[in-house]
């Protein structure tokens, strides 16, 4: 457990209070969580695990497109009896391809904001120095 500034009044408060005990100001979890990024190894921790979540969106991304295709061309060649199990095949690799993407979009997404976070965070902490 550590102790950080209240944003409105300025007193310490436990990082796990949901609410200043001073001023009753609501702190955000989510300002919580970034300010785990104020330590270097969490920060370098946290962008692998972005990168990580990248390489596995776009490994997804590429095996739903290539194994829909297949399904496609099988669906327009096997005929009307293998359709509905062509057609489960093509969802199912549909999905797994738009899952893709968006795990790609969030960890990009994660990785810039953490990396602006972690910049203007170090900006400030110059600016007081
Ligand atoms: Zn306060």
């Amino acid at each position: 457990m550590a102790l950080i500034k209240c944003p409105e009044c300025g007193k310490d408060v436990s990082d796990t209070a949901k609410m200043c005990p001073h001023c009753g100001y609501k702190i955000k979890i989510r300002k919580s969580i970034l300010l785990l990024l104020d330590d270097t190894m969490n920060f370098v921790i946290s962008e692998i695990l972005n990168i990580v979540l990248i390489i596995v969106g776009i490994f997804m991304f590429n095996k739903g497109k290539e194994e829909m295709l297949f399904w496609v061309q099988a669906k327009r060649e096997l005929g009307v009896e293998d359709a509905m199990y062509c057609i489960k095949n093509i969802s199912k690799y549909t999905l797994m391809k738009n899952t893709g993407i968006v795990l790609i979009c969030v960890g990009i997404i994660a990785a810039i904001s953490f990396a602006i976070y972690k910049f203007s965070s170090k900006n400030e902490e110059s600016d007081k120095a």
